[in-house]
Formats: structure tokens, C-alpha cells, sequence
């Protein structure tokens, strides 16, 4: 069975779902080699370098 709803919800309702949802914004941090702006935790795409040494060719 596929689930659904028995009333349509209220918007204050799917506001307050939406609200949780978009708390989590990438965080982004300038790249210690060529200063862009990337992702925490991630390989530079622009330099390919991670944690001050190159990782990417
Ligand atoms: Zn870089």
C-alpha cells in the first residue's frame, strides 16, 4: 500500500518540515593553497589539494 495522507497539512505545518530540512547548508571554507571558496572535508577542485599536500593530479 502506498502511504497517504488523510488530510492535506496545513502550511504552517509543511513550513515547520521544510524549516528542519534546510538547516544543513554546505559549509564552505577558502582552500589553503589557491584561497576559492570549497566544501569542508572535500578535495579542492580547483588546486586538487587536501590538508596542505596534493592529492588529486
Ligand atoms: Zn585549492
Amino acid at each position: 500500500m502506498t502511504p497517504l495522507q488523510k488530510r492535506r497539512h496545513s502550511t504552517m505545518r509543511q513550513g515547520k518540515r521544510r524549516a528542519t530540512q534546510r538547516i544543513i547548508l554546505p559549509s564552505l571554507i577558502s582552500c589553503t593553497n589557491c584561497h576559492q571558496p570549497i566544501r569542508s572535508h572535500r578535495v579542492c577542485p580547483y588546486c586538487g589539494f587536501y590538508s596542505g599536500r596534493k592529492v588529486k593530479t
